[in-house]
């Protein structure tokens, strides 16, 4: 999330015309000459009282202008609410974490400290501020930082999505804390008198991005903050059915469906058009994504129809082909429409919009990721391949700067929304890799602060001492490692993160536990302890990382299964309560070659990356500005010396600490203690290392 000033446009408003719900163009039938938009039909098409309408298209406007909500109109299925969904998560309202993990450390960590030290009233500050209502005693100001500025209330939306998720497993203190930002953001929605509009900044921000003179107190990205806002309110209604948030939420679709409909497509166009340099006039956010999602609740096909228009031709046009137009382009930007359009696809089945986010998802997994299986450096993605070569930011090599954690965030959303597409090992693989090394690695187990980037070779991480973008996404994280676990469909259940927990599956009457760390190279048990009434099928991931064939027993029989690396096996049966399985998933010591620099290495145990500790040198606090350190050199990273490609030559296991290995017969690097990444803080440490013969 980048602070600068909009590019002031000016705007020919023209008369609004037939916006988006009857249109039905695809680009291989646009026609400049006609003035309109001639309407095809898709083959996969619902609704058979869909009609195939001409819509009149303003003067000037090119085929860049075309929204989504044209495109796609016809297989959208009214009357039906179909979906092309084939899995669907399971979430913290059935499942829960269990001791023995550092994802449930961490999580007890935020459910204690971090989040419960934000307050309530404070982050209300500014939105009771903007209503003219009163403050509560004592409370006189909001958060410092961007939640005051740029982003005015983003933490409120990103508060109530984490609030609720932990309140989900039983938390009450965070459902009396959510009803009541709930109840008290209605009044603020009430007391604005402006036809549903709620936010902590005035309507001044929208007339300033659609090109009208006033002032716009520096909020230069305000859909972002609505997105966050609608999907707290949203979360807050499926954690916790709060029908009240539900209520608002609605209100606010409305307001912004009036006003996004009043605009001319050109203008609606140059708003959303993000590609036009590194840092876009405008980051809207998942707002594609929380209108679905509104659409899923309400199935009010004018929820649907809003969320289509945030999906842009100009973006997914060329992503559906298989092209990655992505280099120097802002990643969080495109990542939250990415997301969006995975939504929208598995809703309508568009095939632009289901090709687009698959591509989407491949490119930058392939190209643009670092093994932590995060990306972007400085924000932006580089060119296809570049991963510890000559970046686009000035040169550099792995600067400081790689990694924004928003953008796991949402590529884990966007990930998850593709396996409930396509079930596929693949999806889970990743899934996997980057919530151990990038996610987890994020939160300072001893403080629960956050980061903002993730430097990978000599540089140390700065934890975050405002309300960042990634602090907002940040408290979320913690309560989200409930849900890339168990996915289901019918009598189907995916195991797909060996993690411990236990699922309460309500739709089949089926109780099951996970027990057992695989970061410790611990066998993991599942137990029946509610039994369904009827036959169920298991599925669990054989990760791609196991090192030999991994072993399956049931009730303490050896299983034959082929188990191959990034599939699955299914056990089907009639579970009895008392059933247990066991899974033995081997894990070894193994490199990854850098995609531009084969003799740049990671070391991997298993799903962990290890990283290697550099100490202290040259250190400041590191509870700070996110930008505070920057300049600070790396320490040089000395290289590894030896002709095997196998770490287990040269990595010694310390018998008494699980994954901590110390580096020998490797010259310079030797006494260089190797651990997970995600254990690795407030110390310098790297993740990249050359090996030379
Ligand atoms: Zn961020």
């Amino acid at each position: 999330m980048k602070i600068l000033p909009l590019l002031t446009t000016v705007f020919l408003l023209s008369p609004v015309t037939t916006p988006f719900l009857v249109a039905a163009a695809h680009s291989n039938d646009f026609s400049r000459k006609s003035g309109f938009i001639q309407g095809r039909e898709f083959a996969s098409r619902r609704d058979a009282n869909f009609r195939n309408a001409l819509v009149p298209k303003s003067a000037g406007s090119t085929d860049e202008h075309r929204t989504r909500a044209n495109q796609v109109a016809i297989v959208m299925p009214v009357s039906e609410k179909a979906s092309t969904k084939n899995a669907q998560a399971l979430d913290a309202t059935q499942v829960r974490l269990l001791p023995g993990s550092p994802f449930y450390e961490r999580q007890e960590l935020h459910r204690r400290k971090t989040l419960a030290s934000l307050e309530p009233d404070r982050l209300l500050f500014h939105y009771r501020a903007l209503a003219k209502l009163p403050q509560p005693e004592g409370i006189n100001a909001g958060y410092e930082g961007w939640d005051s500025g740029f982003l005015r209330g983003h933490m409120a939306g990103h508060y109530l999505s984490a609030a609720s998720r932990m309140a989900a497993t039983g938390d009450e203190q965070y459902r009396r804390k959510v009803d009541y930002m709930v109840k008290e953001l209605a009044k603020c929605q009430d007391a604005l008198k402006q036809d549903g509009y709620l936010a902590a900044f005035p309507t001044n921000a929208f007339d300033h991005l659609e090109g009208k003179p006033g002032d716009y107190g520096g909020v230069v990205v305000p859909y972002y903050t609505i997105h966050k806002i609608m999907a707290g309110l949203l979360d807050s209604y499926h954690y916790l059915g709060n029908t009240q948030a539900l209520q608002i939420d609605m209100k606010m679709a409305d307001y912004f469906e009036k006003r996004c409909a009043s605009l001319d497509p050109e203008q609606w166009e140059e708003i959303l058009r993000t590609d036009k340099s590194r840092n876009p006039q405008n980051e809207f956010g998942a707002m594609s994504d929380v209108l679905a999602e509104l659409y899923e609740i309400t199935g009010e096909k004018r929820h649907l129809m809003a969320a289509l228009r945030f999906n842009r031709s100009w973006f997914v046009d060329p992503l559906a082909k298989g092209e990655d137009r992505l280099a120097g382009l802002h990643a969080n930007t495109h990542i939250a429409q990415a997301v969006g359009l995975a939504h929208c696809a598995n809703i309508t089945g568009d095939p632009e919009e289901r090709k687009a986010s698959e591509n989407f998802w491949r490119i930058v997994t392939r190209e643009h990721s670092f093994v932590i299986g995060g990306n972007s450096v400085n924000e932006w993605f580089d060119r296809p391949g570049v991963e510890v070569g000559a970046s686009l930011d000035k040169q550099q090599e792995l600067p400081p700067t790689t990694a924004e954690s928003c953008n796991t965030h949402n590529m884990l959303k966007l990930t998850a929304r593709l396996f409930e597409r396509k079930p596929n090992a693949e999806y889970a693989d990743y899934y996997e890799q980057a919530l151990y090394n990038h996610l987890l690695a994020t939160v300072a187990p001893d403080t629960g602060a956050m980061t903002y980037f993730l430097p990978l070779r000599g540089n140390f991480r700065t934890y975050l001492n405002g309300t960042y973008c990634c602090v907002g996404s940040g408290i979320e994280n913690t309560p989200r490692y409930n849900e890339g676990i168990y996915f289901q469909r019918d009598d189907s259940l995916w195991v797909n993160l060996y993690i411990p927990s236990e699922l309460d599956w309500r739709k089949v009457g089926m109780v099951f536990r996970q027990e057992g760390d695989i970061t410790r190279g611990e066998t993991v048990r599942f137990t029946v302890v509610k039994a369904a009434k009827k036959s169920i099928e298991v599925n669990f991931r054989i990760p791609g990382w196991v090192s030999r064939p991994a072993i399956l027993t049931l009730n303490g029989k050896r299983q034959e299964m082929e188990g191959k690396p990034s599939t699955y096996v299914s056990l089907k049966r009639t579970w009895k309560a008392g059933d247990t399985v066991t899974l033995t998933l081997p894990a070894a010591l193994y490199l990854k070659q850098a995609k531009d620099d084969p003799s740049m290495v990671s070391v991997f145990f298993g799903p962990v990356l290890l990283a290697g500790e550099l100490g202290h040198e040259n250190m400041p606090n590191d509870f700070a500005d996110k930008d505070a350190y920057l300049t600070l050199p790396a320490v040089a990273v000395p290289d590894i010396t030896s002709s095997s490609h196998n770490p287990a030559d040269w990595l010694q296991g310390d018998p008494n600490s699980p994954l901590t290995f110390t580096a020998h017969n490797t010259g310079k690097a030797d006494g260089i203690i190797f651990r997970p990444l995600y254990e690795i803080h407030h110390q310098r440490y790297s993740v990249y290392w050359r090996i030379r013969n």
